[in-house]
């Protein structure tokens, strides 16, 4: 990968995945990209919404979600929940 690269990622923008261009990067990292279809930069996201290509934490965190019933605090029995 390198600046000028190709890159999938996600416009906030355009609301979907697009074609983007590298124009920032740290190392072997990208840091910023620029969506071809509007034109803006941005921090790259990894094409983080795509939801059918999860991270590993963000699989993680969802598996999570199902077992507690995305229900962050435990539930006690004492109060009600709010909805
Ligand atoms: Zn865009």
């Amino acid at each position: 990968m390198r600046l000028g690269d190709d890159i999938d990622d996600h416009c906030s923008r355009c609301k979907r995945s697009t074609d983007h261009s590298v124009v920032s990067m740290m190392g072997e990292e990208v840091l910023k990209t620029r969506c071809r279809t509007c034109n803006s930069e941005h921090k790259y996201r990894q094409n983080k919404s795509r939801s059918k290509e999860m991270t590993a934490k963000e699989a993680f965190d969802h598996v999570l979600a199902s077992v507690t019933g995305a229900q962050p605090e435990t539930p006690s029995p004492a109060k009600k929940k709010k909805q």
